[in-house]
């Protein structure tokens, strides 16, 4: 059903031009509701991603060296054809991620409103004039672009995942190399489609496909040419490939993985916070990073909350992401379908109680659980659950709400709820998160800072922040 049938591309995308790997192979992309292949693309390998750095280091001088002002209408039009684009752009991100089309509708909307806000910001990046410390000197910063970037992104957003780095990115003037999940690499090629389109020149964006990540991250980790690694994706992966890229000292950033606390303070407005926390849990069949994974309630209200929440949950469809009024698609795959029920099974096995939905998965399609009885013994207190199950955990005071919270190794997002302004300022400076939702569930914006601190990862995304990544700052000190 997309209207533009160019926005599906079986090719890979180097130097301007869809491109086949050196080896000739290719692999299928399937849609996780049904199995059935969209289409196949490029298997690529050292040789190809070899390939595409050094064009993207030959376009550099070029693109970097372009006003800012040229650079900001390219990624300007850009964004106008992917809002332009939305509807078909969605109905390939349900097919080959599963999430509902009014989920995908949205994420084209967030995605390209990076390359929007990094359009304005690209002519923003100011210098300093710093008072002198001795007679007859002068010192000037100015901020330079770091120079060709590896992307490497997850399949959970297939296509803001890109944009949030491609934007800031294209708009400091560096040109990138991207390595797509490769389930996920049809959002990626599509919007590099509509990139060709808005007049961006040949190798300043290159998309590489491949089923054999650590190939392909392995080159973009220790080539010399690469001067930068953005990745999303899981802890365990960012720390390999930080310690890769310590072998040519690389700029990093790393959005990792989270563990985020929802806290439900006992004078919280319950209703709003049952609300909150469907929309924390559930987006994505919870299979995003920010998602709420231990929700915790005050003892005084636990009951109370648990019988709103399970209600608002009892409600929610679920089904192929492309049938109307679906609002939990698919896992993305078999080994997430296990992974989840696994930890739901030790829960229930030290003590926990399933009070809605079920273990038992239809395919790759759970019913949304609630879990109660639940504590810091179980699996999932710990680990990214990464599927539509809400464990409800008790706590009995603030002290004990912000010890619980704190006590993961993860720091990304982090979510509360509460009427009392000065248990709020205390909260939300005591979490050891890089993110906080106070009476809000949902916290991803364009032109907020996006990133964690502890291990889920380093740098920021979005906001005036994010185009700092991928600049490096120079100082120039002028004699008489
Ligand atoms: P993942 O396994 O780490 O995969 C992410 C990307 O890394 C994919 O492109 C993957 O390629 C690639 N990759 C895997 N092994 C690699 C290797 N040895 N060398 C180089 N690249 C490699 O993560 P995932 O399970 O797909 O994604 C979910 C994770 O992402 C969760 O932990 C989630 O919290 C995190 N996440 C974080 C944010 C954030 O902003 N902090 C946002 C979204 C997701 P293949 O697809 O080919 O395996």
């Amino acid at each position: 059903s997309m209207k533009n049938k160019d926005l599906l591309r079986s090719k890979a995308f180097v130097d301007g031009k869809w491109t086949d790997a050196h080896s000739g192979k290719t692999y299928d992309i399937k849609n996780p509701a049904d199995d059935s292949v969209i289409t196949s693309v490029p298997d690529m390998d050292e040789e190809d991603v070899k390939e595409a750095i050094e064009i993207a280091d030959r376009e550099f001088p070029k693109w970097s060296s372009m006003l800012a002002k040229d650079r900001s209408e390219i990624l300007d039009k850009w964004y106008r054809l992917l809002m332009d684009n939305q509807e078909d752009l969605a109905v390939l991100m349900t097919m080959e991620m599963g999430k509902p089309l009014k989920e995908s509708m949205g994420e084209v909307a967030y995605g390209a409103s990076f390359i929007q806000w990094f359009s304005e910001e690209a002519k923003r990046v100011y210098g300093d004039v710093v008072p002198n410390h001795a007679q007859g000197k002068r010192i000037v910063v100015i901020k330079q672009p770091v120079g060709v970037t590896g992307i490497i992104t997850p399949w959970n957003f297939p296509l803001a995942m890109i944009t949030r780095k491609v934007g800031p990115a294209l708009a400091a003037g560096c040109t990138v190399v991207i390595k797509p999940a490769q389930d996920t690499p049809l959002s990626a090629l599509a919007a590099a489609y509509l990139a060709q389109k808005a007049g961006l020149p040949p190798g300043v964006l290159n998309i590489v496909t491949s089923n054999s990540a650590s190939e392909i991250g392995k080159e973009l980790t220790t080539n010399k040419l690469v001067k930068k690694i953005s990745f999303t994706g899981s802890t365990k992966v960012g720390k390999m490939l930080m310690e890769q890229s310590a072998s040519t000292v690389k700029k990093i950033s790393l959005e990792l993985g989270g563990n985020a606390p929802f806290v439900v303070f006992e004078d919280a407005d319950i209703e709003a916070a049952a609300e909150g926390a469907i929309a924390c849990k559930f987006r994505n069949a919870g299979q995003t990073c920010v998602c709420a994974n231990r929700i915790l309630v005050h003892d005084k209200v636990y009951d109370q909350f648990v019988e709103k929440f399970s209600e608002k949950v009892k409600k929610l469809k679920v089904g192929n992401g492309l049938d109307s009024g679906v609002d939990i698609g698919p896992l993305i795959n078999d080994s997430a379908v296990e992974k989840v029920s696994e930890l739901v099974e030790d829960a229930l096995q030290k003590g926990a109680k399933l009070v809605v939905g079920s273990n038992k998965p239809e395919g790759r399609f759970f019913d949304p659980m609630v879990l109660t009885d639940v504590n810091d013994e179980m699996e999932m207190f710990s680990k990214e659950i990464f599927g539509p199950v809400a464990p409800v955990y008790r706590f009995s005071s603030d002290e004990e709400a912000i010890e619980l919270s704190n006590k993961t190794k993860f720091g990304l997002a982090s979510y509360f709820y509460s009427r009392d302004i000065g248990r709020i300022w205390k909260v939300a400076e005591s979490l050891q998160y890089g993110m906080v939702g106070i009476n809000e569930g949902l916290i991803s914006t364009e032109v907020a800072p996006f990133g964690g601190v502890k291990e889920s990862g380093m740098g920021r995304e979005g906001s005036k922040y994010g185009i700092d990544e991928y600049l490096n700052i120079k100082y120039m000190l002028m004699g008489g």
